[in-house]
């Protein structure tokens, strides 16, 4: 039986696409970045395709954090003839500051975390940066549910790195076989807990069921489910 229950926050509990577009349209109309741009989507899309591929890059060490700050909201400009970089740095400054305000959860994220709160010391295990992570969980209003915060850049590793979730192993002082990671990274969450020989819950909203090619411990497509698993 699992004592702990380790979590990720970006698009497990809260809802990182949604709040991270609804900020940057903010951000398209107050800087008119429309005198440029065909319209909102086409500037979103290229941002998105760039900041997965930077994340992925952050993420294995081949990029510094200030490098992704600058270079996701670079990028896009660029694209449109606009090489500025005091601009991409104000837009990443405010989007930074506008982000952790939003408030949008994943479907079910309260009822899951008032079902698990009261059964086990939630950790939230994130990639996040740490001084937009709390900002997140203060806005939302869902600090209260979780015993232990664990960002990667205290714990000095990134998921999949079995490093984070030994950190968060030791603050909970939880042994391996009695803990489980849910998230909706395959690769950051789901292998990760796997290196770190965790059980894992593989939440994926975006198909049927359990993808084969994907092993997990277990599956949710809703955060509801959840409930039946633990
Ligand atoms: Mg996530």
């Amino acid at each position: 039986m699992y004592k702990y229950v380790f979590i990720d926050l970006d698009d497990t509990i809260w809802d990182f696409h949604a709040n991270a577009k609804s900020s940057l349209h903010e951000i398209f109309e107050t800087r008119k970045l429309y005198n440029h741009f065909d319209n909102f989507d086409q500037y979103f899309e290229i941002y998105a395709k760039r900041n997965l591929e930077l994340w992925d890059q952050y993420g294995k060490g081949f990029i510094t954090k200030e490098a992704l700050s600058l270079e996701r909201f670079l990028h896009p400009l660029k694209m449109v003839g606009i090489d500025d970089a005091e601009l991409a740095i104000a837009i990443g400054k405010e989007y930074l500051d506008l982000l952790p305000t939003r408030t949008t959860l994943i479907p079910y994220a309260i009822e899951l975390l008032d079902y698990l709160a009261p059964k086990y010391p939630l950790t939230i295990v994130s990639n996040g940066f740490i001084e937009v992570q709390y900002r997140k969980l203060k806005s939302c209003q869902i600090e209260q549910y979780f015993s232990h915060v664990v960002l990667s850049e205290a714990a000095g590793a990134l998921k999949p790195d079995k490093r984070i979730f030994e950190y968060a192993l030791g603050l909970n002082e939880a042994t391996v076989s009695e803990t489980i990671m849910i998230g909706d990274s395959y690769e950051a969450d789901i292998i990760g807990a796997q290196n770190a020989g965790l059980d894992q819950i593989y939440f994926n909203p975006n198909v049927a069921a359990s993808p084969t090619n994907f092993p997990a411990t277990y599956f949710a497509k809703s955060l509801d489910q959840i409930l039946a698993i633990l």
